[in-house]
């Protein structure tokens, strides 16, 4: 596959959807695995104390592994945590376990508990230019958010800067995003200025429905170009590659899935942060 030219310091996509279900760690897996193929050395960080993100990597995480937890509630460095995945050598990944669900609490009445996040990707050696992390360093941390905006997902979108959003080409597809929408604003106000919605994009996308087409133009109209063209069709080969522990990438690299999950990798890719 054709390499698509590396950023020059590290961009840091938060994928995030309060719902579920919506396509989250679909898209996560499958860009950063997309991501990789296209030559980019990819940090994912499994952010949900479910850990879908980690068995689609095929990275075991029973409670105790070394994970996400550890890098937010004890400080642990997210070096010591990550994992490279076992089949693709650009993808290292940060597990998460059911440990994770009692983050939010145990944080409660922490200093800086929004930021913990932040603070462990900016420590990391990978992380930053070639001056500073060098030629080995990563190209996207792709952070993987639970189905809610707690604590998890607050920390995301304040390590984050390009925030992808998955939208499900189904009804009530739109209810709900006004409500995270509403959360981005004020973490961009309060927490963190870097953040933008820089990215969304449609999953599960039916041809054969006109509910389909009518989600998509209606995201289309209201967020235009930062929806990225590409739309990510429904297919078994997607839903099936997580329980043989892989992407649809190196599952079924020609199916139409995989496909697309490569053409929105390369659109993300080339075209850079859209504010
Ligand atoms: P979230 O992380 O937002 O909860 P998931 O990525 O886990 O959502 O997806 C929800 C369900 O939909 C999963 O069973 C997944 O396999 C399935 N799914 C996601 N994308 C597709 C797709 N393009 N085609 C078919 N099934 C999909
Ligand atoms: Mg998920």
């Amino acid at each position: 596959r054709p390499a698509v030219e590396r950023p020059e310091r590290t961009r840091r996509l938060v994928v995030a959807n309060q719902k579920g279900g919506v396509g989250k760690t679909t898209t996560s897996v499958n860009i950063a695995c997309a991501l990789a193929q296209l030559g980019q050395r990819v940090l994912l960080i499994d952010l949900d104390p479910q850990g879908n993100a980690s068995t689609a990597l095929n990275i075991d995480h029973p409670r105790g592994t070394p994970s996400s937890y550890e890098v937010l509630v004890d400080g642990t460095p997210l070096a010591e945590v990550a994992q490279p995945c076992p089949d693709l050598a650009f993808v290292t990944v940060v597990p998460a376990t059911i440990d994770l669900a009692g983050a939010e609490i145990e944080l409660v009445a922490e200093d800086r508990r929004e930021t913990r996040l932040r603070e462990a990707i900016d420590a990391h050696p990978l992380v930053g230019g070639v001056e500073d992390a060098g030629t080995d360093r990563f190209d996207y941390v792709v952070v993987d958010c639970p189905p809610s905006l707690g604590l998890l997902t607050l920390n995301a979108l304040v390590s984050g800067v390009e925030m992808l959003i998955p939208i499900q080409a189904e009804y009530y597809a739109l209810e709900g995003l006004g409500q995270l929408l509403e959360t981005v604003r004020m973490v961009h106000e309060h927490l963190n200025s870097d953040l933008v919605v820089s990215a969304l994009l449609i999953t599960m996308y039916d041809a054969r429905t006109r509910l389909s087409a009518g989600v998509a133009g209606e995201v289309r109209e209201h967020f235009g170009a930062r929806v990225l063209r590409t739309t990510i069709p429904r297919s078994v080969r997607v839903s099936e590659a997580p329980s043989y522990g892989q992407s649809v990438m190196t599952y079924d690299p020609g199916s139409p899935g995989a496909l697309s999950y490569l053409e929105a990798a390369r659109e993300l890719a080339t075209r850079g942060v859209m504010a």
